[in-house]
């Protein structure tokens, strides 16, 4: 299994004292490699992303100019070009299919564009790749997941979900957006209620017989969800509440006694909504239910949460979820946006109220990335 990467561990965790010390050990850090010293060209800019600038002379290929990794910085672009880099999706969940570590000897087969970097990490740090086979619950295997799958088990199941998650309010001078595409009539306030009965049931949540007003509190993930293009004509309307609104918030990290996460519940909402379209029959389920169970509607984590977070999903230490440790909570909470999903037409009932309408210019979109190896072979025995 993985080893402990210091880049795994909570950033915000430990206080001053261990801030201190992090930045002790990075002045102490002697650069083993520079970013010029790699040959594949994604790896070379990963390099130049995590490196410190130093222009002392690279003990391996004599570049000043290039930027300079200590141990630290070399596990972390190792791990983000060869781990996270391989990571594959599966129907839910995902998992690397590359580890690294210093037990082991390399195992896969590089190819041609990557070769030389690979021995030279294999040497600097000490390390071998090898084919990482997953613990299970990475790739779907959750019993809650499973019962929610299926028709004999899914009610108790959506029981569990609308009574152990907490409720949350959205209380009535808290504001959220909602974003249009070309909408017929822009100064409308109902364009940006719900859509009528009869057009909606294609989402990740509405169903026929029930009407979904999706919004959130984050405006970039409204363009996100909107999946707009820069030709679109955009609007957004500014929305609050009328009175306290009370959702069934799925955001929220359930800390579950004595269950690994085979049998999580929360892992199982966790995948859910990371997952794309097949699983939109089951959200709608859990909609269906909140709704029965009272509440004006959800808030759900963002499908496009890690892109705008920049967080890696379904991260591990040693198999074991960061979601299970509660030391880790707070940072894991923090790769999940909100958005907010209000069962019916709230704005024509007069549960949220229109405060204000704009046109949305696109003005700049950026991208942040990092690389990933091509053309391996492993070797899975
Ligand atoms: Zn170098």
């Amino acid at each position: 299994m993985g080893k402990v990467f210091p880049h795994d561990k909570a950033s915000n965790s430990g206080g001053i004292g261990s801030f201190l010390q992090s930045i002790f050990r990075r002045r102490r850090a002697k650069p083993l490699l520079c970013s010029e010293c790699f040959e594949n060209q994604g790896i070379k800019l990963d390099a130049r992303m995590l490196g410190v600038n130093d222009r002392s002379v690279c003990r391996n290929c004599n570049s000043t100019s290039g930027k300079k990794l200590g141990r630290e910085e070399l596990e972390a672009l190792t791990h983000r070009f060869f781990v996270w880099g391989t990571l594959h999706r599966c129907e839910y969940g995902a998992a690397p299919i590359i580890q690294f570590n210093q037990q082991r000897n390399t195992e896969i087969e590089a190819s041609p564009w990557f070769e030389s970097d690979l021995r030279l990490i294999e040497r600097v740090l000490g390390v071998g790749f090898f084919y990482y086979g997953p613990r299970l619950w990475m790739v779907g295997e959750v019993e809650p997941l499973k019962d929610l799958s299926s028709p004999v088990t899914q009610t108790s199941i959506l029981k569990r979900i609308t009574t152990e998650y907490p409720a949350a309010p959205l209380k009535a001078d808290e504001l959220f957006y909602r974003l249009r595409i070309a909408p017929k009539a822009p100064a409308e306030q109902s364009e940006y209620d719900s859509p009528p009965l009869g057009c909606g049931g294609i989402g990740r949540l509405d169903a026929p017989g029930l009407q979904v007003m999706y919004a959130s509190q984050d405006l970039e993930v409204c363009i996100h969800e909107c999946r707009v293009t820069a030709e679109d004509e955009l609007f957004v309307a500014t929305l609050t509440p009328s009175t306290d609104l009370r959702l069934l918030d799925l955001t929220s990290l359930l800390f579950e006694k004595d269950v690994t996460e085979f049998e999580s519940l929360d892992m199982a909402v966790h995948m859910l909504f990371l997952a794309g379209k097949h699983s939109y029959d089951l959200t709608r389920k859990i909609a269906l239910a909140a709704r029965t169970a009272g509440f004006d509607g959800i808030v759900y984590p963002s499908y496009f949460s890690l892109l705008r977070t920049g967080g890696m999903p379904f991260e591990t230490v040693f198999g074991i979820s960061h979601r299970q440790i509660p030391e880790l909570a707070d940072r894991e909470r923090s790769k999940t946006i909100p958005n907010i999903a209000i069962f019916g037409r709230p704005i024509a009932d007069g549960r949220v109220r229109v405060v204000g309408i704009n046109r949305l210019i696109l003005n700049r979109v950026e991208y942040q990335f990092h690389f990933g190896p091509v053309g391996y072979q492993v070797d899975p025995e």
